[in-house]
């Protein structure tokens, strides 16, 4: 089989303007980008907001090995597989952050002959709106630290000298760190504002950091919003810091929330492109689903929800992370659950979770998970197990996609398939990698059966229990451990937050995606577990509590070797090496 980027070259797509007008996007509620991707317009939304609404159907998976085990292949390949059975269909996707795609995992456009395409645009920059929050956010961060500049400066004569008011803002309690969308573990921790002896020119001397801008709260805010005037209400909420007095000082306060929503105005808008079988597919937003929320935009989906009958999503990593998230975080913003979800599982990433191997993050995989053994994928199965009991508990029905690799055997596929049978649920093994659409209507069939039955969403907890109750319940029913450990900062942060009035939001749990626990290194469907929680933040503009669960990075690394050793460009500007 040819690479992925050498058949995503080789397709012959439509023109942006005629997969639009296929979707029933109007000409006037595009604005072309190059050939093959345009903005979509929020007269969209206007015009069709009384259309009859689609159904939603959100693709997660087992618990991943590092390399994926093909959620957006089976999002991309399922859509395409419910176009060949007649459906009216749109796909809804991640914008690829560029981190992952010189790192470890390479791009984010799918693969074989289920992609999204141009995948060079879609992995590189694509229309600049990770940029757009990089930048809104970096705004935010240059204006708090220069508002405290301003106000130790003047001291008292602050507001007379500028007509604004005197926040009494707390040096020591910026919260708001810089982003860069890049995988760089030496901007972790920065000191900013240093300064020649005895002068101060340089602003405040102090510690600070980088995340990557997956994990911005404007990231989140960009993929949470309903609509524009949304989107601008959740910028001013965003918490910058806290005063002397401990009130939050927010981006409405210190008067720039409306500048960064001007940066992010183009970025509001969702970006269409289409598949390699020309099923419209709108890519918007990109937070990661084990420092973020991990699910592309409201915004997206609720266009795709009035233009198709069918539309397919996809939330991060495993069901207990983008799937969880695109219950209790996503769907309460949206007010619209999902309707069905797909579970992909592999037989090399169920051979991972058996427990035989060390598979300690950063390590190399182990060449046993890609060969057959029958007793390595017995152990495992509970790991599939779990993640079909899970979604379920979100009262949705479930699909099970078993994901077929080169090196797949029929014999073992049919094993799975027949103890996912027995468990008495749907399932049926995807070809879509190696034969597109035409690879998918088994599961395109399966998927549309889920969806004739009536689904019973429902959260996992009620947004007005207490903090500690919410992490209760998502340490023991969202993964099936016994409880949870507040460190002292912990408790204090849920403190804070309760007499702040903050306590009614939900939880977006920063966890590994290696585990179901907090813990890598336990695979499977482990339950003697407790998580613990090192501290809370407050995302007020997203909506939500982020808590740090275990030894999470808000910033990745890049390994040994990289993706991008392998990345060039020709002297026509074709590049290679891009999968
Ligand atoms: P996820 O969205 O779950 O992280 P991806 O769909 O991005 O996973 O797939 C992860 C990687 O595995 C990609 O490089 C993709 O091209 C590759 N891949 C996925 N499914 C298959 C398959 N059936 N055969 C070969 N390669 C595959
Ligand atoms: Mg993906």
């Amino acid at each position: 089989m040819q690479s992925d980027l050498i058949i995503s070259q080789q397709a012959k797509l439509l023109p942006i303007a005629d997969v639009a007008e296929r979707a029933g996007i109007l000409a006037d509620e595009l604005i072309p980008q190059g050939e093959a991707k345009a903005k979509v317009k929020f007269s969209l939304l206007q015009r069709l907001d009384n259309a009859p609404r689609g159904k939603l159907v959100v693709v997660t998976a087992i618990t991943p090995t590092p390399l994926g085990e093909g959620k957006t292949v089976t999002t991309i390949g399922l859509s395409q597989g419910l176009k060949a059975i007649g459906q009216q269909v749109m796909a809804c996707i991640r914008q690829p952050s560029m981190g992952p795609v010189f790192g470890v995992k390479g791009g984010a456009a799918g693969g074989g002959y289920s992609q999204v395409a141009p995948m060079e645009e879609l992995n590189l920059h694509l229309t600049g709106d990770i940029h757009a929050v990089s930048a809104a956010h970096n705004l935010a961060a240059a204006a708090i630290d220069a508002r405290v500049y301003h106000e130790q400066r003047h001291g008292e004569k602050f507001e007379a000298k500028t007509g604004l008011p005197n926040l009494n803002i707390d040096p020591e309690r910026v919260v708001w760190d810089r982003v860069v969308d890049m995988n760089d573990r030496t901007l972790r921790r920065v000191t900013i504002g240093l300064n020649a002896p005895g002068s101060t020119a340089n602003g405040l001397e102090r510690e600070s950091g980088f995340d990557i801008t997956a994990a911005s709260e404007l990231m989140a805010i960009l993929a949470l919003a309903n609509d524009l005037a949304d989107l601008r209400a959740r910028l001013g909420k965003v918490v910058l810091a806290y005063s002397h007095d401990g009130k939050p000082v927010t981006a409405e306060d210190i008067q720039v929330a409306g500048a960064m929503a001007a940066i992010l105005r183009d970025a509001a808008q969702p970006t269409l492109m289409q598949t390699l079988e020309g099923v419209p597919t709108l890519v918007h937003a990109g937070p990661f689903a084990n420092i973020a929320h991990g699910n592309s935009s409201i915004i997206a989906d609720r266009m795709a929800l009035r233009l198709a009958d069918v539309v397919v999503t996809e939330g991060g990593f495993g069901s207990d992370m983008g799937f969880e998230k695109a219950c209790n975080i996503k769907a309460r913003a949206a007010g619209k659950g999902p309707d069905a979800a797909v579970v992909v599982a592999t037989l090399r990433g169920l051979k991972a979770n058996s427990g035989q191997y060390d598979l300690r993050p950063g390590q190399a995989l182990p060449q046993a998970i890609f060969e057959p053994d029958a007793a390595a994928l017995e152990a495992g199965f509970a790991n599939l197990k779990w993640h079909i009991e899970n979604v379920q508990r979100y009262g949705v029905p479930a699909v099970v996609a078993l994901n077929r690799f080169p090196q797949d055997t029929d014999e073992e596929l049919a094993w799975l398939k027949g103890q996912v049978e027995a468990l008495g649920a749907r399932v049926a093994i995807s070809e879509a990698f190696a034969k597109g659409g035409a690879g998918a209507t088994e599961l395109a069939h399966q998927v549309m059966d889920a969806l004739a039955q009536p689904a019973d969403f429902q959260f996992l907890y009620e947004a007005e229990q207490s903090i500690e109750a919410k992490l209760l319940t998502m340490a023991e029913a969202g993964y099936g451990g016994n409880g949870i450990e507040l460190s002292d900062k912990a408790r204090a942060d849920i403190a804070r937050l309760e007499a702040l009035g903050f306590g009614h939001l939900p939880v977006c749990m920063a966890k590994t995606p290696l585990s179901i626990s907090h813990d890598p290194a336990l695979k499977g469907a482990p339950s003697d577990f407790v998580v613990p929680v090192r501290g809370l933040r407050l995302c007020a503009g997203a909506g939500f509590i982020y808590v740090l669960t275990g030894n999470v990075m808000t910033m990745p690394g890049l390994p040994e070797r990289p993706g991008y050793l392998n990345i060039d460009i020709d002297a026509n500007g074709n590049i290679t090496g891009l999968d």
